[in-house]
Order: structure tokens, then C-alpha cells, then sequence
């Protein structure tokens, strides 16, 4: 077996972008409507800035309306619940994403759920985790959206495969498992008890690490020409005295020779996660104003 294609999701996601862009053009000319997301920061968390400045960068780049809201680390949930207030009222805001981790005197659960389901774009609102497990129609968190996507481009259709997911978070692990449900995989999915954890990844078609352990997944725990999606980003110490690298949750150097296609970490699943996040927002605006979602974007 040769070296696995490389899933390069920073081409992929600029793909994406270019479609997002295109339908909210689309939907500006036709009916007027230009989608708006509100991001909301409390505190200085540098890697929350990060994506912060990202998502803001992009909402604008591909033509919608951007409303960045930085409050203080020492915001209270009070103040916090207000201003989720205003935006849900807001008309121009379709889309509202509250940049977690929250400071320690905010209950992140109690904001996510006081978010309108319709503005959600992050999918994490338990009406929306429960259209997801029904069947129903609502934001789908953007990771393992990103994922699916990249996933279907380089396979096709996924029907019967065995999928593998490492890791049972809300955010990444279970609505994973979902998605690939939809899309008629036979699902495992995997956690820090789960027994002999090697022999169980060896049986997938597809496997999804989202654990946060750097290097979990070694080579010889992948099947032949499986899928390997690594949602990992674990920071470790670099080559250099004093700087660091992102690695992912596997072994990429010995998945590299037994995989038939991988994502690399960074350059992976990480840009598509802001690309679903704009996919999500346009989406939104269109089901808020009663608007089909533009051709391009509902065949993603
Ligand atoms: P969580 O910490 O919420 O969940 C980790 C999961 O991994 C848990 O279900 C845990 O099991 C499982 N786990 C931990 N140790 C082991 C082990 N030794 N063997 C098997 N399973 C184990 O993490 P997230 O899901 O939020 O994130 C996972 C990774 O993905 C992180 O590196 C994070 O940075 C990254 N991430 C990347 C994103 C992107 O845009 N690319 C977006 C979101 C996350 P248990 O439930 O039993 O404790």
C-alpha cells in the first residue's frame, strides 16, 4: 500500500467559502436579505482572540454582515443573558456564536440554552442536539459537519461503512456519530473506558479521532486504505528550544503508510470548522426569512 492521499481541508474550506459567498450573493440580489453573525467574546483566552479575529475575517470576506462583541473577563452571567437577549431579537442577526471557554462566574449550559435554536449556529442547543438525533432540520455543529463533508468528497457515498469515532464529547464525538448515521455508516464509537481500543479502530473504514491526546493513534491501529480524519490540535513542545507545533490526535508520520486518506493536522479539519460555521449562518438566515437555501449550499 502507498502513502495516503493527503485531505487538504485548507483547499477544501477555501472551496466552501467561495460557495458561501456565492449564495449570499445570491441571496442579497434576490430577496435583499444580507446574513449577519454576532460573536461574542468574554475575556483575553489568546487562542480564543484567534478565532474570534478568524470568524470575523471571513463572515466579511464572503460578503455578510459581522457584529464582534468583546466583553470583560469579569462580565457577569446577568449582563451576558442580556445581551443574548438583544441578539436574539436582533433582525440582522441570523447567526450567534458565544466563544467558549466562558470565565468561571458564567454557567456556559445556562447561556448556550437562553441562545434562540434558530440562531444556534453552532448546533451545541439541546433543541437542536435533538433534531439532529430525530431527524429533524437545524444548525449541525460545525466540526463534525466540517468533517462529514470532507469525508463524502474523498469517498463518496458512505453507505454500510464501518465508521470508528475516538471520543464522546458534544461538540465533536456524538454529533459525529450522528451525521455519519445519516449517511448509513455502521457507527462505533469509542471513549476513554472502551476496551482494547486498538483492535476496535482496526475495524474501520473510517476513523475520527477527537480525544486531545497528541499522537494516540498509532499506525499499525488502522486498517489498510481506511479514512482517518484527526480532529485533534494538542500543542507539544517543537524541535526548538522554547516554541511549539500543533499535532493531532494521531500518529501521522506511521498512519501516513497504512491509511488510504488522512487529514493532516494542521491544514485538516480545523479551516472547515470556521466554513461550516458561515455555511450554518447563511443557512440560518435563509429558514429565518422563509428563503430556500441556495442550490450550493444545500448539496454540501
Ligand atoms: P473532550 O475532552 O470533550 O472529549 C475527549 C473525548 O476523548 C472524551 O469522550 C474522552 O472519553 C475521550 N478520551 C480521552 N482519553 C481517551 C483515551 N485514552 N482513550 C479513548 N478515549 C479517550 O474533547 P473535544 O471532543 O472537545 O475535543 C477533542 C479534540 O479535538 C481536542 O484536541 C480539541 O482541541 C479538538 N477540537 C478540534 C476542533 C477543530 O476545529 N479542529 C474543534 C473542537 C475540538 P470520556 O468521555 O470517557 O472521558
Amino acid at each position: 500500500m502507498g502513502r495516503a492521499r493527503i485531505i487538504d481541508g485548507k483547499a477544501f474550506a477555501a472551496g466552501v467559502r467561495g460557495k458561501v459567498a456565492a449564495a449570499a450573493a445570491d441571496i442579497k440580489a434576490r430577496h435583499g436579505l444580507v446574513p449577519g453573525l454576532a460573536v461574542v467574546l468574554v475575556g483575553e483566552d489568546p487562542a480564543s482572540e484567534v478565532y474570534v479575529r478568524n470568524k470575523n475575517k471571513f463572515t466579511v470576506e464572503t460578503g455578510m454582515a459581522s457584529f464582534a462583541h468583546r466583553l470583560s473577563v469579569d462580565t457577569t452571567e446577568e449582563d451576558l443573558l442580556a445581551l443574548i437577549d438583544r441578539l436574539n431579537n436582533d433582525q440582522a442577526v441570523h447567526g450567534i456564536l458565544v466563544q467558549l471557554p466562558l470565565p468561571d462566574q458564567i454557567r456556559s449550559a445556562k447561556v448556550l440554552d437562553a441562545l434562540d435554536p434558530a440562531k444556534d449556529v453552532d448546533g451545541f442547543h439541546v433543541v437542536n442536539v435533538g433534531l439532529l438525533s430525530t431527524g429533524g432540520q437545524g444548525p449541525v455543529p460545525c466540526t463534525p459537519l466540517g468533517s462529514r463533508m470532507m469525508l463524502e468528497h474523498t469517498l463518496g457515498a458512505l453507505d454500510g461503512l464501518e465508521a470508528v469515532i475516538v471520543g464522546r464529547s458534544n461538540i465533536v464525538g456524538k454529533p459525529m456519530a450522528q451525521l455519519l448515521l445519516q449517511r448509513n455508516c455502521t457507527v462505533t464509537v469509542a471513549h476513554s473506558r472502551t476496551r482494547d481500543l486498538p483492535e476496535i479502530c482496526r475495524r474501520a473504514d473510517i476513523l475520527v479521532a477527537a480525544v486531545g491526546r497528541p499522537r494516540m493513534i498509532r499506525g499499525d491501529w488502522i486498517k489498510p486504505g481506511a479514512a482517518v480524519i484527526d480532529v485533534g490540535i494538542n500543542r507539544v513542545p517543537g524541535a526548538e528550544e522554547g516554541k511549539t507545533r500543533l499535532v493531532g490526535d494521531v500518529a501521522f508520520d506511521e498512519a501516513v503508510e497504512v491509511a488510504g486518506a488522512i487529514t493532516p493536522v494542521p491544514g485538516g479539519v480545523g479551516p472547515m470548522t470556521i466554513a461550516c460555521l458561515l455555511v450554518n449562518t447563511v443557512t440560518a438566515a435563509c429558514r429565518q426569512h422563509g428563503v430556500e437555501v441556495p442550490a450550493e449550499l444545500a448539496s454540501l
